[in-house]
């Protein structure tokens, strides 16, 4: 293990030239003084009280004709996860008015496609269309698309676009068999080039390495642009996928990977995503104290009353944290990643306020 002052420490402004063995020494340091670095970026950037909301909608699920050894909607596994075809417009619209009553700020549908249908994009573009109306940002998951089909979601009013890299480089080919890791870097280079944002992020747990979970958080930060969301996943194991019974990752690792993706990447939102149903209350606040600032709601957890949004709740209130309000200002929303050294504040009133110092407000 290299000695504390051996690690590097991530200068401002934002790096895309991360060395292997750079990430691999922070994944290192000792625990305690990996949460004080990471803490500490965190609040250089973002309120540490505010915790971004989002609700994830499977518009399509299963049948997805891809091989992710992980995914339930595979239909080559037997899950038992039944097909379904693409949600109606208006059924979408209503869940995405109950997740913004249960406090979502943006709104994220998932279809389980390799890639979409030209015919289909129609029909997103509708959703879209309908759920940006109730003042919600927008998120897709849709597969791969081609440069034509990210003009066409962005045409439509589409905020975000949520394309994983899943894992690291070397590891891919262990998970996935039916696309490359290029194809991944293709599909966000269509979705940064017609101007979206980009959400991308990864699994971990999948059986790699922490040098292979450092390739994964190396190759997100090295990216021509940080993400601007960054969901962490932690594997869901799904009996009659080939990932069900791999050793569960260690939590304090996972804790070690949120704190390195802070660092490597501070100014985007690093989120809770899968696997956070079955993280203690312990597990999620040390995330959040290592940098993690966004989480996402899923489907199931739309309606009021739910044990799971009451249980989420229950946890900000514990904890002293509070939903991230949408602030529009000048046309640019709160997550934006400006890449000079003056980003705006976040989630604040942008007058007189010193981006550099976001102390948590009552
Ligand atoms: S592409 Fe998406 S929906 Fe299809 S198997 Fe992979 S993770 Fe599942």
């Amino acid at each position: 293990m290299p000695a504390v002052s051996e690690a590097t420490v991530p200068p401002s402004p934002l790096r895309h030239d991360w060395s292997r063995a750079e990430v691999r020494a922070l994944f290192d340091l000792p625990f305690p003084e990996l949460l004080h670095r990471a803490a500490s970026v965190h609040r250089e950037h973002f309120d540490a009280c505010e915790v971004q909301v989002s609700t994830l909608l499977s518009v399509k699920t299963g049948g997805c004709p891809e091989d992710c050894g992980y995914c339930p909607q595979a239909q080559r596994y037997h899950t038992g996860v039944d097909a379904t075809k693409l949600m109606s417009t208006e059924a979408v619209l209503e869940k995405a008015k109950q997740a913004k009553a249960a406090g979502a700020s943006r709104f994220c549908m998932g279809a389980a496609w390799r890639s979409p249908a030209d015919r289909d994009i129609p029909k997103v573009a509708a959703m879209i269309q309908e759920v940006k109306a109730l003042g919600l940002e927008t998120c897709a998951t849709l597969g791969m698309l081609s440069g034509t089909q990210a003009k066409a979601l962005k045409d439509a009013g589409l905020d975000y676009y949520n394309h994983n890299l899943d894992t690291a480089p070397e590891f891919y080919n262990e998970i996935i068999h039916t696309r490359e890791f290029a194809d991944r870097l293709d599909t966000l280079a269509h979705v940064r080039d017609a101007g979206m944002k980009t959400c991308c992020g990864g699994i971990v747990g999948l059986g790699e390495s922490r040098e292979q979970r450092a390739g994964l958080l190396q190759t997100l930060a090295n990216l021509p642009a940080h993400p601007d969301s960054v969901p962490i996943n932690r594997l869901v194991q799904v009996e009659g996928t080939p990932l069900a019974g791999t050793a569960e990752l260690d939590p304090f690792e996972f804790v070690r990977t949120i704190a390195v993706a802070r660092l490597l990447m501070p100014r985007s939102m690093v989120r809770l995503s899968a696997g956070r149903e079955s993280m203690s209350d312990e597990l999620q606040a040390l995330c959040f104290l290592a940098g993690a600032n966004s989480i996402f709601y899923g489907e199931k957890l739309l309606t009021t009353g739910n044990p799971d949004t009451e249980r989420d709740l229950a946890l900000f209130a514990r904890l002293g944290l509070r939903p991230m309000p949408l602030v529009e200002t000048a046309g640019t929303v709160h997550a934006d990643i400006v890449e000079a050294g003056n980003a705006a504040p976040l989630g604040t009133d942008t007058a007189g306020t010193d981006a550099a110092s976001h102390a948590c407000a009552a």
